[in-house]
């Protein structure tokens, strides 16, 4: 069996495909669940509110955005930045016009089977995160 310290708590878990123990496995469920019901009931809330509200940190909250789990409140305008151009996005880790750019280009690579393939590997862009606190 394969023992690991847990990332989130720093107790020896046997190692799964969580990538953490169960107890805060459950936790971030938890944690995610709290954070959709706030958005859906306070619309314009800001990073800061809704990490206050739920007890998620503002650095988790901007990576469910960015996996695409969650949609960006309007009070979180410009907190999330397009990774190529940095203008404010919604979701995900690109704005509307770089998705096309991006889409193309992986396209355009794929039609010529001479030209080596696109790297689409989301490993080594580092977050772009404003701490506030
Ligand atoms: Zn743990
Ligand atoms: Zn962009």
């Amino acid at each position: 069996m394969n023992v690991k310290n847990c990332p989130g708590c720093g107790k020896m878990y046997v190692q799964n495909s969580l990538g953490m123990c169960e107890a805060c496995k459950i936790g971030e469920e938890e944690g995610f669940s709290a954070i959709k019901e706030y958005i859906e009931e306070n619309e314009e809330s800001t990073l800061g509110e809704i990490s206050k509200a739920t007890g998620v940190s503002v650095k988790k909250i901007l990576g469910y955005v960015r996996e695409g789990r969650l949609m960006a409140t309007s009070g979180m305008a410009g907190d999330i930045t397009c990774k190529s151009c940095g203008e404010p996005v919604t979701i995900g880790n690109f704005c509307e016009a770089c998705m096309l750019k991006l889409n193309k280009g992986i396209k355009d690579a794929y039609s010529d089977d001479n030209s080596p393939k696109v790297e689409t590997k989301r490993t080594g862009i580092k977050m772009q995160i404003k701490d506030k606190f």
